[in-house]
């Protein structure tokens, strides 16, 4: 019998995790892994040039090997992954919250994030991740003496709640998820403001007081989140 939970999952983050990327952070978050890279391009999409501001921008994929059943590569299907797209989009508006434009100058970040091994909240772990791989991205551009002034508005992370058996339930593994009542991804930003909230009643419909327990036991996450993210960025 599943139990509920009311902490996050253990969660590491691997910073430099592969050598080519400006940032690449392995965070991994109980059975879920996700390798998060933070690319920097000296260009920015046509609707930015010559306004002096720059772009975040998100891709999210997960690996044959990832589910226990194989996922098929796009490649092979030969058409876009409706799911992977939105996933995708979701990351990359949540890590646009986290940003000043200006201050990061007409240059594009992407933010790959690509699933290792799933046992869900890959989403979430995509975007408290990828937070950390575009912090090392950024701290690489001022190190260089590319930019002067930190771009990084705030942190941002992200998590999973939900109702399980009636109760409300931190971090969704995959059993859980597959068998929750309710279904909300919380993104948030250190001060506690939301950035995404995307629920979905899935066996029963939920009330306002539901909403609101869930929010919170989302924020006590997020704030367990953001300091292991900013733990894992002092150490060097
Ligand atoms: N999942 C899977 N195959 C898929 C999609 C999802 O095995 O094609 C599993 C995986 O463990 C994932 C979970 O179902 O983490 C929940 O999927 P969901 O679409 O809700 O996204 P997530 O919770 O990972 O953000």
């Amino acid at each position: 019998m599943k139990k509920t939970r009311l902490t996050c999952r253990p969660v590491t983050f691997e910073r430099n995790f592969t050598c080519h990327s400006a940032g690449s952070v392995l965070i991994k978050q109980g059975n879920t892994w996700v390798l998060c890279t933070a690319s920097i391009e000296e260009r920015v999409p046509p609707f930015l040039r010559d306004t002096g501001r720059g772009w975040i921008t998100a891709e999210y994929s997960m690996l044959p090997g990832s589910t226990s059943t194989r996922k098929q590569r796009d490649s092979k299907s030969g058409r876009p992954d409706g799911r992977g797209i939105e996933i995708s989009r979701l990351i990359g508006r949540a890590l646009r919250m986290a940003v000043d434009f200006e201050a990061l100058g007409e240059r594009t970040i992407t933010i790959d994030c690509d699933v290792l091994q799933a046992d869900g909240g890959t989403r979430c772990a995509s975007i408290t991740g990828g937070m950390v791989a575009l912090a090392d991205a950024v701290n690489l551009l001022i190190t260089q003496g590319t930019i002067t002034t930190n771009p990084i508005r705030h942190h941002i992370a992200a998590v999973s709640v939900g109702v399980c058996d009636g109760k409300p339930t931190l971090d969704l593994d995959y059993i859980h998820d597959s068998t929750a009542e309710v279904d909300l991804n919380v993104v948030m930003t250190e001060d506690g403001r939301f950035v995404e909230v995307q629920g979905t009643a899935e066996r029963e419909p939920f009330t306002d007081n539901t909403l609101q327990e869930l929010k919170q036991l989302a924020h006590k996450g997020i704030n367990q989140l953001i300091k292991l993210q900013k733990k894992s960025l002092k150490e060097g």
